[in-house]
């Protein structure tokens, strides 16, 4: 078979750990005997982005924006412990949060779905895809105790104008809180989840407690609805989808008794709480994908997890891993198909569903990794290891090329 050509590069952004081990074997398995992989490759592994002062993060973003799609492994975001073990030069930032800073995008989280790993909520059949806008509210925050007195919210405008409003004539001692968020991320939010919508076709609800918080939230319910009207609903009617407004607590009831397939924006501190429920309820964190979508339009896919410290260091003392390789394959699959999709490359979509439909068979006919036999309902399970896992997946590919 003559190998699948691009036209248009996609970007490639290699991790740490047992992700990056893993990323190796999905490229030399599974992609470059099929494909003529064109990426424009970029190491974002903590070696690299020490030596590089973090520069090769902004870059790797930098090159989002110019070609539209990326593709990242999972990347260790340093702490106290990582300064010694990696000798580092400084405590270097999230590089999700530099990416996701610079492409001022939205993360959005779905979970993969095999029968055999049935979700906790036996009604959801389809995956539900959690967006969570990831600016402001409680995350940044301004907070105070306080003893016996009177708070005030306190704003002076440019003019040095000042206007008060009462918070809490306290009689003893207390709590307060000021937080914020800006008009203009709030549009970046509606954005990215209207033109991600329209991308997967699926319907998008969108929730918050707007009776109570009659100015805040519901700028966030106003904003997104004069954007939809102007922008957007012409095109939702096209693509027969629909743009569902309700009360936060309206949309849980509704989420649990859904059958899934659809979005759920959610405001910052809901999207926390809510992205792990539904997704430890869909079964593994191992079958999370995830994509940051900007505003105007660009894409980057990656698996939800993090690097798997853990196996890694099995992995370095010569101790087979059975690491799930599932979301980051799904990662490339997705990256592939939307390069394919934006340049018209159907050979290039057409391969990207096929791997998708290879690595689900190979679950569904009784292969995984340890982390999904610990919670199939399946019986006769066969546990592989990292490597023939990957290489059952291509031997299922091979299978479904040949047909
Ligand atoms: P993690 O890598 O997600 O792993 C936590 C645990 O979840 C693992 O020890 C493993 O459980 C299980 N797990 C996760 N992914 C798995 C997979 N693909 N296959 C099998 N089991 C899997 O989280 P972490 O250990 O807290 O974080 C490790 C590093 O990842 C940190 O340095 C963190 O900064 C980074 N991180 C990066 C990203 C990102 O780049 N997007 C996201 C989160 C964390 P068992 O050990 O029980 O098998
Ligand atoms: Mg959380």
């Amino acid at each position: 078979m003559e190998k699948i050509k691009m036209s248009t590069p996609l970007v490639e952004m290699d991790g740490d750990e047992m992700t990056r081990i893993l990323w190796k074997m999905i490229k030399e398995e599974l992609l470059e005997p099929y494909i003529e992989l064109n990426t424009e490759y970029y190491d974002l592994g903590l070696v690299h982005r020490n030596e590089t002062n973090d520069q090769v993060t902004i870059d790797s973003a930098n090159a989002t924006k110019k070609y539209g799609v990326a593709v990242k492994c999972a990347t260790i975001t340093p702490n106290q412990a990582r300064m010694g073990e990696y000798n580092l030069k400084e405590m270097w930032k999230s590089p999700n949060g530099t990416i996701r800073a610079a492409l001022d995008g939205t993360v959005f989280r779905t979970p993969i779905i095999v029968k055999g790993i049935e979700p906790c909520v036996k009604n959801w059949k389809k995956p539900i895809t959690l967006a969570r806008h990831a600016y402001g509210d409680v995350y940044k925050n301004t907070e105070m105790k306080v003893p016996a007195g009177k708070a005030e919210l306190v704003f002076t405008d440019e003019n040095g104008n000042e206007t008060r409003k009462l918070i809490h004539e306290f009689k003893g001692d207390g709590i307060i809180q000021g937080m914020h968020n800006t008009n203009e991320s709030i549009t970046s939010f509606a954005r990215s989840c209207f033109n991600y919508a329209l991308s997967t076709k699926q319907d998008l609800w969108f929730s918050t407690k707007d009776t109570i918080s009659k100015l805040y939230d519901h700028t966030f319910k106003d904003i997104f609805q004069d954007l939809y009207d102007k922008e957007y609903k012409e095109k939702f009617q096209q693509e027969n989808i629909t743009y569902f407004y309700t009360l936060i607590d309206d949309a849980v009831a509704r989420v649990m008794k859904s059958e899934g397939g659809f979005i759920w924006a959610c405001k910052n501190y809901d999207g926390d709480v809510m992205s792990d429920m539904v997704s430890s309820a869909f079964g593994s964190l191992a079958m999370m994908t995830s994509v940051l979508v900007s505003p105007s339009g660009v894409y980057e896919y990656e698996a939800a997890h993090g690097t798997v410290q853990r196996h890694y260091y099995k992995h370095l003392k010569g101790e087979e891993t059975s690491t799930n390789s599932v979301a980051t394959i799904f990662a490339w699959t997705g990256a592939l198909n939307k390069r394919g999709e934006l340049d018209g490359n159907l050979d290039l979509q057409e391969f990207a569903k096929m791997l998708e439909q290879a690595t689900i068979q190979t679950i569904e006919s009784g292969k995984m990794t340890k982390d999904l036999a610990l919670i199939t309902s399946l019986e006769n399970v066969t546990v592989l290891n990292s490597q023939d896992f990957i290489k059952a997946i291509k031997n299922s590919l091979e299978n479904l090329l040949a047909q």
